[in-house]
């Protein structure tokens, strides 16, 4: 084993060549390979020829104007327009999230595919050598791009509803240890769990303790199509879903002795468990940010069910790249308001294309 580690050293033809470059001269080689990967795997090795292959278009950040004139280049080579309208000269990523980041395509890709894998973000800046601060930008900025996700998702035909609770650790007392409420109490947080027969689904907040009728009613009538089949445990809330949508209902109880509840029920509870089991890795979170953890969660799901006709990471940079968006501190801060105020309603910011 040893001997054949010295031999593929020694056989290898840049050996020397590479040992022999001064540092600066190294990261160049480095970033030359990093761009003939990218290239196999994406056909671009930059942004701005990524953002041309997914189409998007020029167009004037200050008044929404497409007419424009060719007018050069920027410093750093990239290709400058003139507003017809209003005179503005802009990039093709200008309003986009990447406009002047720093950080590599390369990079880029990277942190995209680490996060799917909701690898720990001290883990990515290990990795990938980027600060603290570019790391939670970046996870900032990706998860804003597919918050508004689920707000058009709708499912049809057969679909199971269920509902699964969280503790909310920033309502706890400092008596809680000692005095444990039993049952639901208002500590807890009630997300709404739906899936179909093809795998679409749904996570949304639903307010602390158990729901009532209106809650459960409110937080998934937009995205239930009327006259489906929704499978369920017979729980009272789900009464005027079910009245005002004209659902048909099947009931099946809980009962661990009763195989075919496991049978009929399994795809449900299977997702309320993943779902708590992600939400875990966010322990010591934000409360006010669960519902964007949750739309990363469901938007991987379908990532991942469509991975072979779309690879993952090539999905998230093109909605990534399509956006128009500024990202600012502001837009964090507006993320974080919105989502403390409208529990049952996914956050508006962030649009999928
Ligand atoms: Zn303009």
């Amino acid at each position: 084993m040893l001997r054949m580690f010295f031999m593929s050293n020694f056989e290898n033809p840049f050996k020397d060549f590479v040992f022999s470059l001064p540092e600066d001269k190294l990261d160049l080689l480095i970033e030359c390979i990093n761009n003939r990967k990218d290239y196999d795997l994406y056909g671009v090795t930059n942004l701005e020829d990524a953002a041309i292959k997914y189409g998007r278009k020029p167009m004037c950040p200050k008044c929404s104007c497409e007419n424009y004139i060719e007018n050069g280049h920027t410093p750093a080579y990239h290709k400058r327009f003139k507003c017809e309208n209003c005179g503005c000269s802009y990039t093709l990523l200008s309003d986009s999230v990447f406009n002047s980041s720093k950080i590599s395509f390369h990079k880029i890709l990277k942190y995209i595919q680490l996060m799917t894998f909701n690898v720990p973000l001290q883990q990515c800046i290990e990795v990938l050598e980027i600060s603290s601060n570019t790391a939670n930008l970046w996870r900032n900025k990706i998860f804003q791009t597919v918050n508004g996700y689920q707000d058009t998702l709708q499912l049809s035909g057969r679909i199971w509803i269920d509902e699964t609770y969280i503790e909310d650790y920033n309502v706890l007392g400092s008596d809680y240890i000692n005095q444990k409420p039993r049952g639901l109490s208002k500590t807890q947080i009630c997300i709404v769990v739906a899936i179909d027969s093809n795998k679409n689904m749904v996570a949304i907040i639903c307010g602390h303790g158990k729901p009532s009728s209106d809650r459960i009613y409110k937080t998934l009538h937009n995205h239930i199509r009327p006259n489906s089949i929704i499978v369920h445990d017979g729980e009272k809330a789900h009464n005027k879903l079910i009245r005002e949508l004209n659902l048909k209902s099947e009931v099946y109880k809980a009962n661990t002795k009763d195989s075919s509840y496991f049978e009929k029920m399994g795809l449900i509870n299977n997702m309320c468990s993943w779902i708590k089991r992600y939400i875990w890795r966010f322990i010591g979170m934000d409360v006010e940010n669960l519902q964007t953890y949750l739309n990363w969660f469901i938007y991987l799901q379908r990532c991942k069910r469509d991975n072979d006709k779309w690879p993952k990471s090539e999905r998230i940079l093109r909605h990534l790249i399509l956006e128009r968006t500024r990202y600012t501190e502001e837009s964090q801060l507006f993320l974080r308001i919105a989502s403390k105020h409208s529990w049952c309603k996914p956050l508006k910011t962030g649009k999928i294309v």
